[in-house]
């Protein structure tokens, strides 16, 4: 039996010691991520070009690879408080359970009604927006998460929001509409024929359940032709890994209080906003030369941008209205089979991480979907949390470096993020409960095909 009192169940932070400051990880990295191009000219994108579509104070934060600290306004810090610091908990259930040496603990953000960590890039987006002074502000939703988080949000600072979601989860996921409708948010099933892109796209696929790509074209569109409003999204944008520093600052404060150091950083990767914030100060000490982690990115096996996209630039969304990031891609016209991960279902990446994992900081591996839904009933029946099926990702891999400690004896301690709850993905569940869960892997030849489709021009990556 292990003694459950080495460091309390759950380690929280006080208000008082709760971070005033995101941490900007790219102030310490030597090479800093590409920046984003004009698709019609391939030049960089400056202030100027981001404004029609994107509010000002959060392009000043994606164009900063300089400033190591940004100050978290008041508003934004006192909103926090009302659902953080989250608790770093010791799974002390799930180390006894598999018999390991290994020390588990994992950083809980499912504790606010979005039940993920998407609130906390959303609340800093909006305030953003409403100190501008903008009417409202558009955006996409695939699976619900950031559609519910962005609303939240809005009806705290008095925001229209309008979430084009995307209509199979729509006619699907009743549930979480519901929930934005409630936070006042108006909710259009895409494809619309509400925009132009819509218009268009029914015509060409009538009968078209629509993609996550084609509702970001609608979100642009819809933001650019209404006076007053913007567009926000809800991952892979430097400025939401900023906004996300604060799991990994509240992680670091909290493992610092009982002098802990953590050998292996665990997190799930869709666009990459929770890894990018649970790793920055780690992240920023190693890159300072001040410690070593290994830190892993886990991705479905069915959408493997890390370990088998190319790192090169292409568009960010389907519709290609976006402008080109560098990153590990798959093509934006790659369509991942209908897993349970909604949220890891991106076909990009982060462009921070991806410069990270290309400077050989950072490890990526995949999963497949069964053996997530087995750690993830595992996790449920130890730990209490029925965890949802992105965070599933990162405690297979928790569970699998655990098992390696009893083999050999050592007693690695291991971070890992729990991003959310499952309540909304029971089918899920249902499922892979049924045994009726299946994994789909593409194969090479597939990727090839949308990566043939990514855009060719001299300094394209590849
Ligand atoms: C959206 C989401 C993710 C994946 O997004 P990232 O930007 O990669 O963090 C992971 N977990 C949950 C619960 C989500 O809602």
């Amino acid at each position: 039996m292990k003694q459950h009192n080495e460091v309390p169940y759950k380690i929280y932070l006080t208000e008082e010691e709760m971070p005033k400051a995101w941490y900007n990880v790219r102030a310490d990295m030597k090479n800093k991520p590409a920046p984003l191009l004009n698709p019609g000219t391939l030049q960089p994108m400056g202030f100027e070009d981001l404004r029609p579509v994107f509010c000002d104070e959060l392009i000043r934060q994606e164009l900063d690879n300089e400033t190591p600290y940004i100050e978290i306004p008041e508003p934004i810090r006192d909103f926090y408080k009302m659902y953080r610091p989250s608790p770093l908990v010791r799974a002390y259930f799930l180390e006894e359970k598999l018999g390991t040496p290994a020390k588990i603990y994992y950083k809980f953000e499912g504790n606010n009604t979005s039940g993920s960590h998407k609130l906390n890039s959303a609340i800093a987006q909006a305030y953003y927006a409403k100190q501008q002074g903008l009417k409202g502000v558009t955006t996409e939703t695939g699976a619900g998460q950031w559609g519910t988080a962005l609303s939240m949000a809005c009806s705290f600072f008095d925001l229209d929001c309008q979430v084009y979601m995307v209509k199979v989860s729509y006619e699907q996921k009743p549930f979480r509409r519901e929930v934005m409708r409630t936070y006042g948010a108006s909710v259009t099933p895409s494809p619309s024929n509400t925009t132009n892109v819509g218009r268009r796209i029914l015509e060409a696929h009538p009968g078209t359940t629509g993609s996550l790509g084609c509702a970001i074209s609608e979100a642009v569109e819809a933001a650019t032709s209404q006076e007053g409003y913007r567009y926000v999204l809800g991952s892979v944008l430097n400025q939401v890994l900023l906004h996300q520093s604060i799991i990994g600052l509240e992680t670091k404060a909290a493992l610092d209080k009982y002098g802990i150091k953590p050998d292996i950083i665990i997190g799930c990767a869709g666009g990459g906003s929770n890894l990018g914030g649970l790793i920055s100060p780690f992240m920023g000490e190693k890159l300072r030369g001040e410690q070593d982690y290994r830190i892993i990115a886990v991705e479905p096996a069915s959408c493997p941008s890390f370990t088998r996209g190319q790192y090169r630039y292409d568009f960010c969304d389907t519709g290609m209205v976006c402008p080109l990031a560098k990153m590990y891609t798959l093509g934006s016209d790659f369509i991942p089979s209908p897993n349970h991960a909604g949220g890891l279902r991106y076909h990009g990446m982060s462009s921070i991480l991806s410069q990270l994992y290309y400077d050989g900081y950072m490890e990526a591996t995949s999963v497949e979907q069964t053996s997530v839904f087995e750690a993830a009933e595992l996790f449920a029946r130890c730990e209490g949390t029925l965890p949802a099926p992105e965070s599933s990702h990162a405690i297979r891999v928790a569970i699998d470096e655990a098992l390696k400690c009893k083999e050999t004896g050592e007693e690695k301690t291991i971070v890992f993020g729990l991003t959310g709850t499952g309540y909304f993905d029971l089918v899920a569940y249902e499922k892979y409960n049924n045994g009726e869960m299946s994994d789909y892997i593409p194969t090479d030849e597939e990727l090839r095909r949308s990566l043939d489709k990514t855009p060719k021009f001299p300094g394209c990556g590849v």
